[in-house]
């Protein structure tokens, strides 16, 4: 079997698009799967749009990916092989340099090479659309570099393809009408013509291709909500390939066991945000409670970073679908578990306004006794066990059944309107702490 190599060739002209990291994707597994070399490519060949900070971003992102290639390098350091194989074709007669008008402007004349198209139907075979077949005559003599120093796309791509020996082109199916092009300047030169694979396009719940100005799709912004690599990956995945079972939950080293094209679907792929997260939350849920703490410093000053228990760590693992959210809990309705809240005496009750105050009062009362008797360190279930009987009993409820002891109960321990169950809080702030904070809400009833 011959090797297997495989590349991504991304543009460094802005920040890092999720497509380009699934189409990254996709070429890494094929390549580990047959175990071939994934290679990443920049190409840089055009000067206008490039900047240097961007490169050095995409190596960050796809490493942060795991996304590890066996190579990398960057198309404008082939510049010399680029001219080499042009001034080839030209005096080989399959390419000439035409003097034109510039396309931006017509009052300059430029020496652009075109490829002389010798007309013919294309037909290649892509692994995941079948057969293709296409008529190259609307092409004409087509620009492939905009002088001998400055190839175009499709004439470095080819070039560099080839030296690589890269044996599938797995890219977006955006660039499929590009494919006959780079076949003829395959021919021209006599070099052989890899494997394709066109991924179907990534589409926002309208069905409209993702674009930067409507979606989101940058790799940063996802990260930075925090997204792990491991969720985007597994989820990228899954936007366009199914393992043909219900599973859902891949990890890389999975993907690279499981992949296939069979399982590769040709219409688009609508990217559904709510996936992504219930993804992100499962993977969020593997992570020990250390890892899982030091994602939620991330981005915090340090003023903002708090002593995360285990129990906090299972609570927000139940309630958080990304690092951001959690942090937004911690520090919006989970701040009770870290400094005591300021309370408001009239959002202690809720029941009628003329008794409330006393009613509540006595309720608070009630479970002061019970809660001394449970020891530090309860689990929520034990409180919940120890609690409920007295917010159940006739004299303690009142009129007000249940929740005439466990909103007081709960807003004296949290000072929110909404915050976890009162047995959570109990059990997270420990009986010594939630008795001082319940006897303050008393006092305030008091008053
Ligand atoms: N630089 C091209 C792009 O980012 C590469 C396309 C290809 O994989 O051939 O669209």
């Amino acid at each position: 079997m011959s090797t297997v190599t495989t590349r991504i060739a991304p543009s460094p002209t802005g920040q890092m698009h999720i497509g380009t990291v699934r189409s990254a994707l996709f070429n890494y597994v094929w390549a580990k799967h047959n175990k071939g070399t994934f290679l990443i490519r920049i190409e840089d060949t055009d000067t206008e749009r490039n900047r240097p900070e961007w490169t050095q971003m995409i190596w960050d992102d796809f490493e942060w990916c795991g996304l590890i290639p066996d190579k990398k390098y960057i198309q404008s350091e082939h510049a010399p092989r680029h001219r080499e194989l042009l001034e080839r074709l030209v005096q080989e007669g399959k390419a000439y340099v035409s003097h034109e008008p510039s396309k931006n402007d017509p009052n300059i004349e430029v020496a652009v090479i075109r490829l002389k198209n010798p007309g013919k139907t294309v037909v290649f075979n892509d692994l995941i659309h079948g057969e293709i077949t296409f008529d190259t005559t609307e092409l004409g003599d087509f620009v492939i570099a905009r002088s001998m120093d400055d190839p175009l796309y499709h004439f470095a791509v080819v070039v560099d393809d080839a030296d690589a020996h890269v044996s599938h082109v797995i890219r977006g199916e955006d660039i499929l009408s590009s494919t006959p092009r780079q076949i003829l300047i395959q021919e021209a030169l006599g070099f052989s013509r890899p494997i394709y694979a066109h991924l179907p396009l990534i589409l926002s719940a309208d069905r409209k291709k993702l674009s930067k100005r409507h979606h989101v799709v940058s790799l940063a912004d996802y990260r930075d909500e925090g997204i792990l690599p491991e969720a985007m990956i597994n989820y990228l995945a899954l936007l366009g390939w199914n393992p043909g079972t219900d599973e859902e939950h891949f990890s890389l080293e999975q993907l690279i066991e499981r992949f296939s094209f069979d399982g590769v679907q040709k219409s688009g792929a609508i990217f559904d945000r709510t996936k992504l997260l219930s993804v992100n939350q499962h993977w969020m849920r593997e992570l020990s409670d250390d890892d899982f703490s030091k994602h939620l410093d991330v981005g915090l000053p340090i003023s903002h970073k708090l002593p995360i228990s285990h129990k906090i760590v299972v609570l927000l693992k139940e309630r958080a679908k990304t690092f951001k959210e959690a942090q937004e809990m911690l520090l919006g309705e989970l701040s009770c578990l870290f400094s005591e809240p300021t309370l408001d005496r009239n959002q202690l009750s809720i029941k009628k306004p003329k008794e409330r105050p006393s009613m509540t009062k006595t309720a608070l009362e009630g479970l002061l006794e019970p809660l001394k008797a449970l020891p530090e360190g309860i689990s929520a279930e034990a409180v919940k066990e120890a609690v409920m009987p007295l917010a159940d009993a006739e004299e303690a409820v009142g009129k007000g059944g249940r929740g005439a002891v466990l909103w007081p109960l709960r807003y004296a321990l949290s000072g929110q309107e909404r915050s976890p169950d009162p047995f959570t809080l109990i059990s997270i702030l420990g009986t010594k702490e939630a008795i001082s904070r319940i006897r303050k809400a008393i006092a305030i009833l008091k008053k």
